[in-house]
Formats: structure tokens, C-alpha cells, sequence
């Protein structure tokens, strides 16, 4: 295990802060996989898993048995770890910018476009090792030169800069109180459905452009782009795969969690080949995949209390109740209804409902929406 730390920006003088990577298995491997924790710095289950993997593959590596070279990142969001106000950790949003740690990644596509051609030739190996090459230029010339200007676009280059040359990007996260699911894109769903089956994956949707230039979006569309501009003269493939895993909701950090969700990432490499042995037998998928653009969020009507007549995990019709919202002054009961049938697979944990807050999320199958799909 190779152990390599990062410096970030310093915001004010008197502090400093690093991301702090863990690299397994040979330097030159053909195959690379990336793997992080905790980008939104209160969804926890994910660094229990990075720690997890980090005993697992420190134990692979010294058997022998790892067949691609790992990158590991435990704690990707050090600024939002620190970020606790009155008693509650708050890391979705950058409080200096409000911002969505998850969001605006840079996309350097266009740098990577430009004067391709000239390097590319027929050689699909080739194409995939000229552009990883300038992918990785790039963002080292983001942090080096033209920034980056704050230590948030210090961290999130860096993140980008670990991940641009992997073959598979892994993202963890969970949401505030949900099953298993996860998020990739329809290109990506063959590599990642064996990893849902092993996951136990509730709800896989898919999506190329969710809107949000989100993490795992900025190394897919970067491909997805490249292939649209240059994929009829020469051939480019996804150099880079990538999927972000929900690991149910914030409190469920638990080692026995935790040791299924890292067993289920290995037996997904052992499932290609990636570390040796042989893959146990593929699980049933627990959920057919469908499309981002078929989840619906369901919203409070008004404010009041929120009380769930049903849990996540479970397969709804449309028009079923899901919660109610109170308002004990008036005596307003207000319904919240599913507008569609689909998997019931996360919800709010706060019990009081602002008006038009989002309180559920369902999986369902007839796509309606376009534009911009994510929670803000
Ligand atoms: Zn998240």
C-alpha cells in the first residue's frame, strides 16, 4: 500500500488541509479502479466502507490476489467534515459558496478535444492511453495555473485529478433515510449491474447528463463527448466507467453494512477479473434498472408535521399514500400520494415539512421530466 497526501488550498492562514489517497496493487496494472468516501462529508456509511476495503485490499495485495491497481480515497470532502454547526453536521453544502459538494465539477473536455485528431489513429488502446494522458494534463494544468482559487476548487480538482485515469469510478454516498440504490448511466450499466446484483441495489437509474455536472458525470461525459466528436473517424471507447453507490441513509453506519457493501465491491472485481478467484454466482437483480428521468420526488404540499405511512424498500402503486402532512392549527391533513407505481426507496428524516420540500423519492418507470434531475 502506497499512501499519498494532497495538499489543498489554505483559506485562511493557520490552516491546512490534505486528501489523503491509498494506492493497492501494481503501479502499472492495466486496470484501475477508483474508489471514494464521504464527498457529501455527512453521509458516513461510504468512509466505513473505504476503511473497510482499505483492511481487504491491504490483505489481497499482500497475498498476491490483486490483479489492478487501486486507488482509495476514505475521506474525500476534509472541508465539509469540519463543517458542524449547533450540534449537526452539515457537509452536502460548501458554506462559503452554498454549494453542492457534489456539483460543477470542471469540465475539461474541450481541452482534451482540442488538436485531438492529429493524435489519434486506429488503435483503440492507443486512443484511450493519448486521452487519459491529456485528461490528467489538464486538470494538472487547472490546479497549477489558471487555479484553482479556493480550496473547495482545490479539493475537487484534486478528486478528479486521482480519478481521471481509472477505469472504473466508484462514489459513495447514502441518502437521509433509503435502501440500497445507486446512479449511472445507461453506457455504464452493463459494466455496473453485476455490482447492483451483488449490492443488493433496490433502484439503479440511469442517466448520461443529469444536469449537475456531478462527480461521477464529469469522467463520463468527458467520454460521452469525445466519442460524439471524434467516434466516427476513430475508435473510442468509455475509457472511464462510473456509478455512484447510495449506501441507504445516514445513520446506517454499521460494520455488518459496511462488510456486505465492500465483500459485494470485491466480489464485482473478482466478477471481472480484477482481483483473483472466483466470483460467487450472481444474485438476482433485486429491482429492474430505469430512468432518472422516471424518479419522481414527491413534495410537501404545505407545512406541518410529516408522518410516513410507509417505509423505503417497498414497491409502491400509483395513488398510494406515502405520508401525511399536519398542520395542528388548522387541522389540515394534507396527503402525500405516489403519482406513479415504482420502488419507494428513500425519504426525508426531518418530521417537519416545509413547504414544498422534498420528502420521498420513488424509482418509477414512465419518464417525464428532462433538464436538470437531481435533488439541489
Ligand atoms: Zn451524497
Amino acid at each position: 500500500m502506497e499512501h499519498q497526501k494532497h495538499p489543498l488550498i489554505s483559506p485562511v492562514p493557520g490552516t491546512e488541509r490534505h486528501i489523503d489517497s491509498f494506492h493497492f496493487g501494481p503501479a502499472d496494472a492495466e486496470r484501475h479502479l477508483y474508489v471514494q468516501g464521504a464527498l457529501h462529508a455527512d453521509e458516513l456509511p461510504g468512509m466505513l466502507v473505504a476503511w473497510t476495503l482499505k483492511q481487504r485490499l491491504a490483505e489481497l495485495e499482500a497475498l498476491g490476489q490483486l490483479a489492478c491497481r487501486v486507488t482509495l480515497v476514505p475521506v474525500a470532502n476534509p472541508i465539509g467534515l469540519d463543517q458542524q454547526l449547533m450540534d449537526t453536521p452539515l457537509g452536502r453544502y460548501d458554506f462559503e459558496s452554498l454549494t453542492n459538494f457534489n456539483r460543477r465539477y470542471a469540465s475539461v473536455a474541450d481541452e482534451i478535444a482540442d488538436g485531438l485528431d492529429a493524435a489519434l489513429n486506429d488503435d483503440i488502446a492507443h486512443n484511450r492511453n493519448v486521452i487519459r494522458d491529456r485528461f490528467e494534463a489538464a486538470l494538472l494544468a487547472a490546479l497549477a495555473k489558471t487555479g484553482p482559487t479556493t480550496a473547495l476548487e482545490s479539493m475537487r480538482l484534486t478528486l478528479q485529478r486521482l480519478a481521471c485515469r481509472a477505469d472504473f469510478v466508484l462514489d459513495l454516498h447514502c441518502d437521509f433515510d433509503a435502501v440500497e440504490h445507486l446512479y449511472t448511466t445507461p453506457a455504464a450499466w452493463p459494466v455496473f449491474e453485476p455490482l447492483a446484483r451483488y449490492f443488493g441495489s433496490k433502484a439503479s437509474m440511469l442517466a448520461t447528463d443529469s444536469g449537475g455536472q456531478s462527480f461521477d458525470e464529469c469522467f463520463t461525459l468527458v467520454w460521452e463527448q469525445l466519442q460524439q466528436t471524434f467516434g466516427a473517424r476513430f475508435p473510442v471507447d468509455y475509457g472511464c466507467q462510473s456509478v455512484t453507490l447510495e449506501l441507504r441513509g445516514q445513520r446506517d453506519v454499521d460494520h455488518d453494512l459496511a462488510g456486505r457493501d465492500a465483500q459485494a465491491i470485491i466480489d464485482w472485481l473478482r466478477h471481472l477479473g480484477l482481483v483473483a478467484g472466483e466470483a460467487p454466482p450472481l444474485p438476482e437483480l433485486a429491482y429492474p434498472a430505469t430512468e432518472l428521468a422516471a424518479m419522481d420526488f414527491l413534495h410537501a404540499p404545505i407545512g406541518g408535521l410529516l408522518v410516513f405511512h410507509a417505509a423505503p424498500g417497498i414497491e409502491v402503486e400509483a395513488g398510494q399514500l406515502i405520508a401525511e402532512i399536519i398542520d395542528p392549527l388548522s387541522d389540515r391533513v394534507e396527503p402525500v400520494h405516489a403519482p406513479q407505481a415504482g420502488m419507494f426507496y428513500a425519504r426525508s428524516e426531518r418530521r417537519m415539512a416545509t413547504a414544498g420540500m422534498i420528502v420521498a423519492d420513488i424509482a418509477g418507470h414512465q419518464s417525464h421530466r428532462s433538464g436538470y434531475l437531481l435533488a439541489p
